[in-house]
């Protein structure tokens, strides 16, 4: 099995499905809430985890109740879970999310002990031995995604930023990535295009291939847009019967990630993670 690090965000959501989100000083009874675990860099781990790598997650945890679910859930997609430390200055990283009738949602989140992983940690090389890739995204300090970066870098390890949420990245940072995925939003944020259907999809990818050498912009359920040397062009998204599309590229990275270290090309493995996802959408994640 090809090994992936994931340094990331690890979050307990607690989702709240009401009538309406409640406006300054309103009390509204919700129907029903359910808690799942959530955090991008976690997602992306079961992403990986689930296209068969042998995935290991570097995070921080509170000493709190959360904690257990945490990492139980990441032991059951048998992701290793010896890098994620715990931390008793903050609480778990976790997310409030208030869903309407429509569907549309709210959210509010705490980073917590995400941002308190330590260097040390990264420094460890049985972290890195055989790794194939590592799986950056914006969750966690840029301090430590720069490390990690550099980390991987002087192993000669590709790595892959998902720029989410969307943040502009160090000149240091960006040097040291191989593969950058970002959605319509992000990849705006970052080159000033604004993506709305896959034609100024695959400009912003265009754009972007002069910083990054390879880019993939996501745009929903219009499909993703790619770019590297030798490949350039667009795939539309699956028509599927859509459920919820939470989770959807998170889920994409991490297909696309575990398809690129199978050695496929990245069109290949965009279609493969396009699929993926489309799956994802048509399923109620959990
Ligand atoms: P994010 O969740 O990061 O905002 P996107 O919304 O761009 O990402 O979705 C990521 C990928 O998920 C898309 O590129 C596509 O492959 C798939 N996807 C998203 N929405 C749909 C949809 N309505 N139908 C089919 N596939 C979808």
């Amino acid at each position: 099995m090809n090994k992936v690090v994931v340094v990331g965000s690890l979050h307990y959501d607690i989702v709240v499905e009401s009538s309406h989100r409640p406006v300054k000083g309103e009390t509204v009874l919700g129907k029903k809430w359910f808690a799942k675990f959530g955090g991008k860099g976690g997602n992306q781990a079961v992403g990986c985890a689930k296209a068969d790598c042998d995935v290991f997650m570097v995070s921080c945890v509170g000493k709190d109740n959360f904690a257990p679910f945490l990492l139980e859930h990441l032991k059951q997609h048998q992701i290793n879970t010896d890098f994620v430390q715990q931390t008793d200055k903050f609480g778990s990283g976790m997310s409030v999310a208030i869903m309407d009738s429509e569907g549309d949602y709210g959210a509010v989140v705490v980073s917590g002990a995400n941002l308190a992983i330590e260097s040390a940690v990264l420094e460890q090389d049985s972290l890195w031995q055989d790794t194939k890739m590592l799986i950056l995204q914006n969750e966690v300090s840029d301090e430590i995604n720069l490390n990690a970066a550099q980390q991987a870098n002087q192993r000669h390890i590709p790595v892959c930023i998902n720029a989410a949420p969307a943040k502009k990245l160090s000149p240091e940072l960006i040097k040291l990535i191989d593969i950058l995925i970002v959605n319509a939003v992000e990849a705006e944020a970052m080159c000033g295009i604004a993506v709305t259907d896959l034609t100024s999809a695959l400009k912003a990818a265009q754009r972007l291939q002069q910083d990054f050498p390879q880019v993939v912009v996501t745009a929903g359920g219009d499909g993703v847009a790619f770019a590297n040397q030798q490949e350039q062009g667009v795939m539309p998204a699956i028509k599927v019967k859509l459920i919820s599309t939470l989770g959807a590229g998170d889920c994409f990275v991490g297909h696309l990630c575990a398809s690129l270290i199978n050695g496929e090309t990245l069109k290949s493995a965009v279609g493969y993670a396009n699929q993926k996802a489309a799956e994802h959408v048509s399923m109620l994640a959990r």
